[in-house]
């Protein structure tokens, strides 16, 4: 678990600047949804704090330190991406126990923390089976299980239900808030779905545009938009 620290962040991809300074504390446990439509810089966001990409100006902050320069492996972070790629021919114990292979974990550590995430995610009676061979949900959840196994301090979201039927998006919501009332893993979660965003988080972040529109709780935003995009994004009457 960790603060996370977001100050003054720009980014630019040549000459085109997508983020215009953006700023946003997070405390040590909290679910923050960032919120907006497409193409606003939520994922560039995402990234950045993965370190996945370069900030152009600004300073992010984990647990209190500056992690501007630090590259991705060094960072106490897990990324679960809108698609979970799995390895096709790994078995499900094999994509979650991966990252814990680069390391060079011992198998009895592999054993035991793929065993925790699996019994969490209740997929203990899955491990040997192949990703072809699981349901849309289950896939999903061996992508949480390999963020899992890495006991990050941070948990980033990308839109990861997106790519899932609408019943199962409700179920999966609720599975992913279950998650993180056990473990308390400071969470940055995307999506472009202001429902998931009203019911999924501690905070919320509007963006538009490469700017900030507007932080709160999901009721303050609702009874208090600061602005029109938000009242018509939130869908509150303004
Ligand atoms: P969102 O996740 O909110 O849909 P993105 O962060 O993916 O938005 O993109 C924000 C803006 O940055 C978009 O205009 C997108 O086209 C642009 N962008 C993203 N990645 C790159 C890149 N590697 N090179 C150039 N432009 C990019
Ligand atoms: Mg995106």
């Amino acid at each position: 678990m960790a603060t996370v620290e977001i100050r003054d962040v720009r980014k630019a991809f040549g000459p085109l600047e997508v983020l215009h300074g953006v700023s946003v504390d997070m405390a040590d446990g909290e679910f923050v949804v960032l919120v907006g439509p497409s193409g606003c810089g939520k994922s560039t966001l995402l990234r950045m704090l993965a370190g996945l990409e370069n900030i152009t100006s600004g300073e992010i902050a984990i647990g209190g330190k500056v992690v501007n320069t630090v590259p991705p492996k060094d960072r106490d972070i897990a990324m679960v991406f809108q698609n979970y790629a799995l390895y096709p021919h790994m078995t499900v114990f094999d994509n979650m126990a991966f990252s814990l292979t680069l390391a060079k974990a011992p198998k009895a550590v592999m054993e035991q923390e793929v065993g925790r995430a699996a019994k969490i995610l209740g997929l203990e009676q899955l491990l040997q089976r192949y990703p072809r061979q699981l349901s849309g949900g289950q896939r999903q959840r061996v992508a949480m299980g390999r963020a899992i196994v890495r006991n990050p301090q941070v948990f980033l979201f990308d839109e990861p239900l997106s790519n899932l039927d609408a019943k199962l998006r409700v179920q999966m919501r609720a599975e992913i808030k279950e998650l993180h009332q056990r473990l308390k893993v400071t969470t940055v979660y995307v999506t472009h779905d202001q429902i998931e965003a009203m019911t999924m988080a501690d905070k919320i972040v509007v963006m538009n545009g490469g700017n900030i529109e507007q932080i709160g709780q999901p009721l303050d935003l609702y009874d208090r938009p600061a602005n029109l995009f938000v009242a018509g994004f939130i869908g509150s009457p303004a």
